[in-house]
């Protein structure tokens, strides 16, 4: 009796803990659920939103669960991904609309005649405005193109230029269905990709040629990576990789758009920011980064980046900004590393 007692007594808490455990970790689990889906849902679903919260509530009060880790952490993630690439796609139907708007205005331009053609692109510019989604829009590219190819042969020099645009919505509408069909998010570090950049960067490029929407663009490039990489082994680097991308998207405002451009590389697109800011800004990067440590079992260690900065000019192309950033980038380097350069 007295035995059965003593046994009795040491299981119960032994079996309590594990219980407490598997709900904690259950709990995790749901947490790391509800959060994901009500970052997802918030705009549409504002009811269900708000008793998945209330959930949330009830499941943080019973079990008080520690900080998310593991499964939870990797569920935290993919949500966190799903939610930045909906969020960048967002602004994607109103690129598709502005680009064939801007070609429906350069063709009138040059056909400066009215009758039958002006009244089809009138009705097709009313329709691209009521357009809701980028199926009908393309679809209306199509009629446009149509149109273009009669008028094409009454004139040499306007079947000249027409040629021209025609080439260049063709290759802006499969430029457009490829990456619509590839992600837009890098797996590894959680930014937005080489992908996303390339999307982003003409639509901006291109409206700073129409109106003033300055911006600028950092090169980040980390310093002696794989020298790291050597030394203490590509995985350890490949959190370095997450740890400095977090960094940087840490010491900017949620507006600025980071991107992982290649192995070590990293584009921040600084929209509104005029060159006489943007030192600060660069800086804000490279500090932030360096005040980091990164520690692998006991050994802490300190990473670097360097920085080329340059800032949209009249006549800039993708191409001639980013070969001026990367310039700069090359020439931080040379003084050292860890610093920023800003390009004339
Ligand atoms: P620098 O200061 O001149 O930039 O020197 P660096 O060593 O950083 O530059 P380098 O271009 O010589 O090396 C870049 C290294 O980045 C080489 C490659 O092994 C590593 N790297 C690229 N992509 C990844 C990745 O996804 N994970 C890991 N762990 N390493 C990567
Ligand atoms: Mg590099
Ligand atoms: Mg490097």
């Amino acid at each position: 009796m007295f035995k059965k007692n003593t046994k009795s007594e040491k299981e119960v808490p032994l079996e309590s803990s594990a219980t407490k455990e598997f709900n904690e970790r259950i709990s995790r689990l749901l947490l790391a659920c509800i959060e994901g889906i009500c970052k997802l849902i918030s705009k549409k679903e504002d009811t269900l939103c708000g008793n998945l919260e209330s959930l949330g509530g009830v499941v943080r009060k019973v079990t008080r669960p520690k900080p998310v880790a593991g499964l939870a952490k990797d569920i935290e993630d993919f949500f966190s991904r799903q939610h930045l690439e909906i969020s960048f796609l967002e602004t994607k139907n109103d690129t598709v609309k502005q680009i064939v708007l801007d070609l429906t205005d350069t063709i009138q331009e040059i056909t400066s005649t009215t009758g039958d053609f002006d009244h089809k692109m009138e009705l097709s510019i009313e329709k691209i405005q009521a357009a809701g989604n980028i199926d009908d829009i393309l679809a209306l590219k199509d009629g446009i193109i149509s149109e273009i190819e009669k008028v094409k042969v009454s004139s040499q020099s306007i079947r000249k230029e027409l040629n021209e645009y025609r080439r260049t919505t063709q290759s802006l509408s499969s430029k457009l269905e490829q990456t619509e069909a590839k992600a837009l998010v890098d797996a590894l570090t959680n930014v937005l990709n080489r992908n996303a950049y390339n999307m982003k960067i003409s639509q901006m490029v291109r409206e700073f040629s129409r109106g003033n929407a300055p911006f600028c663009l950092l090169v980040i490039d980390i310093d002696h990576f794989k020298k790291f990489n050597d030394q203490y082994g590509h995985k350890a680097g490949d959190r370095v990789l997450r740890s400095v991308a977090a960094s940087i998207q840490e010491s900017l405002r949620a507006s600025d758009l980071v991107f992982r451009y290649g192995g070590e590389e990293f584009v921040v697109l600084l929209a509104g920011t005029q060159a006489e800011n943007v030192t600060k800004l660069a800086e804000k990067v490279r500090n932030e980064v360096e005040k980091d440590y990164f520690i692998d079992k006991e050994k802490k260690m300190k990473v670097t980046v360097s920085i080329g900065v340059a800032c949209i000019q009249p006549g800039d192309t993708e191409l001639s900004l980013f070969e001026r950033a990367d310039k700069a980038l090359y020439e931080a380097k040379r003084k050292g590393r860890n610093v920023v350069v800003v390009a004339e």
